[in-house]
């Protein structure tokens, strides 16, 4: 990724009308990297349709916390103005290696949740982990990040390499922990 040396921009989502004290913060990054993108704040009403509509195809997480004066639909973007970084350039898929040759699989609960490459499987489990935030934001922020950066870090492809699979259990101490698997296909 290119150094971080544009300004901040604050601007708003491009099409949201609506000016009701935001709720939430939806934080939004880059697939595949751990860098923090943009941060939309969202009203109750808006916070869902934020995190799955006004953040395109980032990773987007959804936490409780605001900052006072923020309204529905403000946008703190940290991005590069240019190019455009919704649509994986040639430089990215080999970054992201996507031309990973083995499918991963992710088991939820010792059910097979998803399929594909490790980024695939990296996304579904930020889908679900997203999810699991929203209802229940306690137990589950510090997960989120130790997850995300498991995979970007690369200890799930080298523990799937070295051990056969990956295993975590998110919310440990909740009354509804998530215990999550990735091996290979065989
Ligand atoms: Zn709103």
């Amino acid at each position: 990724m290119s150094p971080r040396s544009k300004p901040v921009r604050f601007d708003r989502v491009p099409g949201v009308d609506c000016s009701a004290p935001g709720a939430y913060r939806v934080e939004a990054f880059t697939p595949g990297h751990a860098s923090l993108d943009v941060v939309i704040y969202a009203c109750r009403d808006h916070a869902d349709q934020a995190r799955r509509e006004w953040t395109g195809k980032l990773w987007a997480y959804v936490q409780d916390d605001v900052m006072p004066g923020k309204v529905c639909g403000d946008r703190t973007d940290f991005r590069e103005p240019e190019p455009q970084d919704v649509e994986p350039g040639p430089q990215d898929v080999g970054e992201l290696g996507l031309l990973e040759p083995m499918p991963y699989r992710l088991q939820v609960d010792g059910r097979v949740h998803a399929r594909g490459t490790l980024q695939e499987v990296q996304a579904a489990v930020a889908e679900l982990v997203t999810l699991k935030l929203a209802i229940n934001p306690v137990s589950f922020a510090a997960d989120a990040q130790a997850v995300n950066a498991a995979f970007n870090g690369g200890t799930v492809e080298q523990e799937v390499s070295a051990h056969g699979e990956w295993f975590t259990i998110l919310a440990v101490d909740s009354d509804h922990p998530v215990r999550l698997k990735v091996t290979r296909e065989a």
